[in-house]
């Protein structure tokens, strides 16, 4: 009798186990469904894919890191420190615009398992100005370093996509990808390039792209305030590329917090938002 009360209970505890396993799958499953609320970016990446003006912009960036440039050969020609230039990868060079066009038709988030996938069918195209601007600087004896946050699982991809499109000096000293994946931060990779290089200037669509001062402002104000700050570098000693598709600037929104679900970010975006 208690050895088929035992026997019923286990059993009845195996089906509570299973019950529960199918519910947790499923909402994994219904997480997974849910349609990304990412419309609110259509506007952005049409922008960048279809506007002249964006192409306007980046001539603009890359004929002013070209003046930058020109002006730092003319006026410093006794510092014997080899130049070099250092260029973010995504949206400063390359235009990821079509990946973000697919997660809009397919209502889906960014994630890894894409991303990766994207990077390497090594599709890209360039940024207006960017290749021609990058061979000048290599023509007149400039060391370009491509510090990027793609990681070494999208390298091979990365350097097949920067060299098909004629990017000087892409090798394994020149191209740095993120190895720690729990850091993003590229100081160490600016820090390695400056010990051996002046660095005559940064070109980047992101402020995490130029200053650990940057990296480390993680709020719309902080963030606000140190380009205020930092005001006289611009178009100087840093050039900024336009990406209104994405970036710590939409970090920042959501108070880099990963974990909100679609409703809770539309939430956020609405209650920033400012009107009269
Ligand atoms: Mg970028």
């Amino acid at each position: 009798m208690s050895l088929l009360f035992v026997h019923s209970h286990r059993r009845f505890r195996i089906l509570a186990l299973l019950l529960l396993a199918l519910s947790s799958l499923n909402a994994v499953a219904q997480t997974l469904a849910e349609p990304a609320q990412n419309t609110y970016i259509e506007g952005a990446v049409l922008w960048q894919q279809t506007s002249g003006e964006r192409r306007a912009l980046s001539y603009q960036a890359f004929l002013l890191a070209r003046l930058m440039l020109d002006r730092d050969l003319r006026m410093n020609r006794r510092d014997r420190k080899p130049r070099a230039v250092i260029v973010d990868v995504d949206e400063t060079i390359l235009d990821n615009s079509r990946y973000e066009g697919m997660l809009l038709q397919q209502r889906v988030n960014y994630n890894q398992k894409t991303w990766t996938e994207w990077c390497n069918r090594a599709d890209a195209t360039a940024v207006p100005g960017a290749v021609e601007f990058l061979r000048y600087a290599a023509s007149r004896g400039v060391q370009v370093f491509y510090i990027t946050n793609r990681n070494e699982a999208q390298k091979q991809g990365t350097a097949t996509n920067l060299k098909k499109l004629g990017f000087p000096n892409v090798n394994d000293q020149t191209l740095l990808v993120q190895t720690d994946l729990k850091n993003s931060t590229k100081e160490p990779r600016r820090q390695s390039v400056s010990a051996k290089f002046r660095i005559v200037l940064l070109m980047g669509d992101d402020l995490n792209d130029f200053s650990d001062v940057f990296e480390n402002s993680r709020t719309i104000d902080s963030r606000m305030a140190a380009a205020d700050r930092y005001q006289e570098e611009f178009g100087k000693r840093f050039i900024m590329l336009p990406n209104p598709m994405y970036g710590n600037w939409e970090n920042a929104i959501y108070g880099y917090n990963f974990k909100l679900t679609e409703a809770e970010k539309a939430e956020k975006r609405r209650s920033l938002l400012k009107g009269y």
